[in-house]
């Protein structure tokens, strides 16, 4: 480029001299007369006056362009440096908070604010410092403020619902919640927040539509919907009953006994509906069913009552078919342990306790022990035996929240403890992760109270 540039230059200039030499070989007058002017020149003279001219001229209008252009120039170049220390604010300060630094996060966003003047870009920081230094309500101000914009409508809710939980204002979180799920019905964790709010509010129908709007953007497996939708359908069941619309109640047990039988929460509750609507028969089928995915002692009371015999030795009879559903779980020797008590029959209640405690007998195991020897009017020192043993052993299976470990009396659809749906399940203490069924992981935790149902066993 320079080199074919020099060339041109080069062949210019020498068809200047080449010029200046043939006007000097041929010289020649000019004469201007104008107004009482007179001008006698050379031809080459006049020639190289001209071209100063122009050169003059052009030189005149290139200062001119450069005179109008330079402030828009100038603003320009300050207004590009303003907005780079903006953005380096804005760095600094979302730096700040990542490092948990709520008062050089604040100075940093102030002056992020000034000098970018994009809400959108400062908003974020700025509620994020104010809930650093615990001003609340300059995050919430700040959060509000980031509705106005679509871009940043679904960050700025998401810091509401935060906010609002944190305050243990539900109803808020619920509204802020159910706006995020309008706009980003496929992103988890609003799908799994709302949903738990819902269930935590009883709100059971609007529950289920979330949950069916998140299995069908695959936002919730296929199994754990399964799952969840049986749960609350017994919910709805309740509500029925409750409302004495018994044959709705039963429709809506019987369909989520369809969904998931191996719930025991699912199976006694058919169970005792059929049960109240005289049809003891169908309860018992429910029941051995139930017995054989999951047994529990909540289904071997609804089997004797729905058998409705009480004479104790028939009763043992009962137990038995309910049991054969199942018969070397700890359970069905637990059941029958009680029945045979019951009888009187103690060779019988001993061998299934036995059979039930193993090597390490629990506390419900040793203290049926020490019934059975009281009862039978044995060794004295059998029952204090047993009792002292009771004092030692190993806790009983019992209903426990697989998200916080939470004990509960009996079973409910949301954990009382960490407010999670579906998640209390029969179990014994510290067996998460060892016996946990196929499919069914220890959630991970997340960062807020309630997001954690849907995703986890
Ligand atoms: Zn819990």
């Amino acid at each position: 480029m320079t080199y074919l540039r020099t060339l041109i230059w080069f062949a210019v200039a020498a068809v200047a001299m080449l010029g200046a030499v043939w006007l000097a070989e041929r010289p020649g007058n000019v004469t201007v007369e104008w107004r009482g002017w007179r001008l006698d020149t050379s031809f080459g003279v006049l020639l190289l006056g001209l071209a100063l001219l122009i050169l003059l001229g052009v030189a005149l209008w290139l200062l001119y362009r450069w005179i109008i252009g330079a402030p828009g120039a100038l603003l320009e170049g300050w207004g590009d440096s303003r907005r780079r220390r903006g953005y380096r604010e804005l760095t600094q300060g979302l730096a700040a908070v990542a490092a948990g630094d709520g008062g050089e996060a604040q100075r940093h966003a102030r002056k992020a604010e000034q000098l970018l003047a994009e809400p959108p870009l400062t908003l974020l920081l700025s509620a994020q410092a104010a809930q650093l230094n615990g001003d609340r309500e300059g995050a919430n101000r700040a959060y509000r403020a980031m509705l106005e914009d679509e871009q940043t409508a679904f960050l700025g809710l998401r810091g509401l619902i935060a906010q609002s939980l944190r305050e243990g204002n539900q109803r808020q979180a619920l509204d802020y919640a159910e706006r995020a799920f309008q706009l980003r019905p496929q992103t988890p964790w609003v799908v799994h927040s709302l949903f738990d709010m819902q269930a935590q509010l009883h709100a059971w129908k609007a529950a289920q539509h979330t949950l069916e709007t998140g299995l069908r953007n695959k936002v919730v497996g296929a199994d754990r919907g399964r799952t969840l939708r049986a749960l609350l359908l017994v919910e709805r069941s309740r509500t029925a009953e409750h409302d004495g619309q018994d044959n709705e109640a039963l429709a809506l047990a019987r369909e989520a006994f369809g969904l998931a039988p191996e719930r025991i929460a699912v199976s006694s509750r058919l169970a005792e509906l059929q049960i109240k609507t005289g049809d003891g028969k169908r309860a018992m089928k429910t029941l051995e069913r139930g017995w054989s995915l999951a047994p529990h002692p909540d289904l071997a009371t609804l089997y004797l009552k729905a058998a409705g015999e009480n004479d104790p030795l028939k009763r043992v009879g009962v137990m038995r078919r309910l049991v054969a559903q199942k018969p070397d779980d700890a359970e069905s020797h637990l059941a029958l342990a009680q029945a045979t008590l019951d009888a009187g029959l103690w060779g019988e209640a001993r061998r299934h306790l036995e059979a039930a405690g193993g090597s390490t007998p629990t506390v419900r195991v040793c203290r049926l022990m020490a019934e059975v020897e009281e009862r039978a009017q044995s060794d004295q020192a059998k029952v204090t035996e047993w009792l002292a043993r009771a004092a030692q052993a190993p806790a009983d299976k019992a209903w426990r929240c697989q998200a916080c470990g939470a004990h509960h009396e009996s079973w409910r659809s949301v954990c009382e403890s960490c407010g999670a749906f579906g998640t209390l399940h029969w179990r014994a203490p510290g067996t998460y992760g060892q016996v946990l069924p196929p499919g069914e992981t220890n959630r991970p935790a997340l960062g807020m109270a309630t997001m954690n149902t849907m995703s986890g066993g």
